[in-house]
């Protein structure tokens, strides 16, 4: 059956921006180290915030069904704690060897990634990555790293276009992207039409998925200017899917004024202060 893509033409947004923040003192390091349970899995690895954002038990089932299936890891799952676990890591099933390199990479990591649920945030864009805090344990003199992985999980159904560009920009690719700039170190690019190397890797995961490519990182804007002169913000993404020599293209559309309204150069754009590119 051929596919055909979608031609929805709604906008977005500058979707993510790693937020970097190193606080050393107090604020955002000392409480909440105290916070946190003195063992070594609490604080390294992956897992599920312990704070008011940490993800309803809900939340953390799509997680984890959502990067089983990815990362092909049968026992991934989160302990007690709300630790994430690999399991058996032989136990696999189909999926991706890049995420699960990547997953792995994660949970063994000396820094600290906490899940965090940021739903019908006004700021948050999909995810987001927040670097909160450098900290130095004990007497060791050991430096790690603890960062926030923000989503906002109905961010998702703000999604229009084909199922196959739906697919390629779910909750389990959103959460590899921010552990590509996590535990990779690989950032974002500003240029339009490029990549950048986080979502060149993500692209590889996609390739192993059978998944459409990111064709670019940062979304194409658009304002529609509605009957009432209200200027609507719209932005999409492409994708496309190579096979047998023929590309099929698939895209996918948001109004950032349901994802997130109030980043900066959103509120300026309809505001008229601002131009689309
Ligand atoms: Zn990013």
């Amino acid at each position: 059956m051929k596919r055909t893509a979608g031609n929805t033409n709604f906008g977005s947004i500058f979707w993510h921006q790693i937020v970097r923040f190193i606080a050393l003192s107090l604020l955002c390091g000392m409480l909440e180290t105290l916070a946190l349970a003195q063992t070594r899995n609490d604080l390294s690895g992956i897992r599920n915030s312990s704070g008011a954002r940490r993800l309803s038990s809900q939340q953390l089932q799509q997680v984890r069904e959502t990067l089983s299936r990815k990362s092909g890891f049968t026992e991934l799952g989160f302990d007690e704690q709300g630790t994430m676990t690999l399991g058996n890591r032989q136990n696999v099933v189909g999926g991706s060897a890049t995420a699960r390199a990547l997953l792995i990479a994660g949970v063994d990591n000396n820094n600290l990634f906490e899940l965090e649920n940021h739903s019908q945030s006004d700021e948050v864009a999909f995810a987001q990555l927040y670097e909160c805090a450098d900290w130095v344990i004990g007497e060791t003199g050991k430096h790690m790293t603890v960062f926030r992985v923000q989503v906002d999980f109905d961010d998702f159904k703000h999604l229009s276009g084909a199922n196959e560009a739906k697919a390629t920009f779910d909750l389990g690719i959103a959460l590899l992207h921010e552990l590509t700039h996590g535990v990779l170190r690989l950032p974002d690019t500003q240029e339009i039409g490029q990549i950048g190397d986080c979502d060149a890797h993500v692209n590889q995961i996609r390739r192993e998925l059978r998944l459409p490519e990111r064709l670019y990182y940062q979304p194409n804007i658009t304002i529609v200017q509605t009957n009432s002169k209200k200027r609507i913000v719209v932005a999409h993404l492409e994708f496309a899917e190579r096979s047998g020599g023929q590309t099929t293209k698939y895209r996918l559309g948001w109004f950032p004024a349901h994802v997130s309204p109030n980043a900066r150069n959103i509120a300026l754009l309809e505001k008229g202060l601002a131009k689309a590119r």
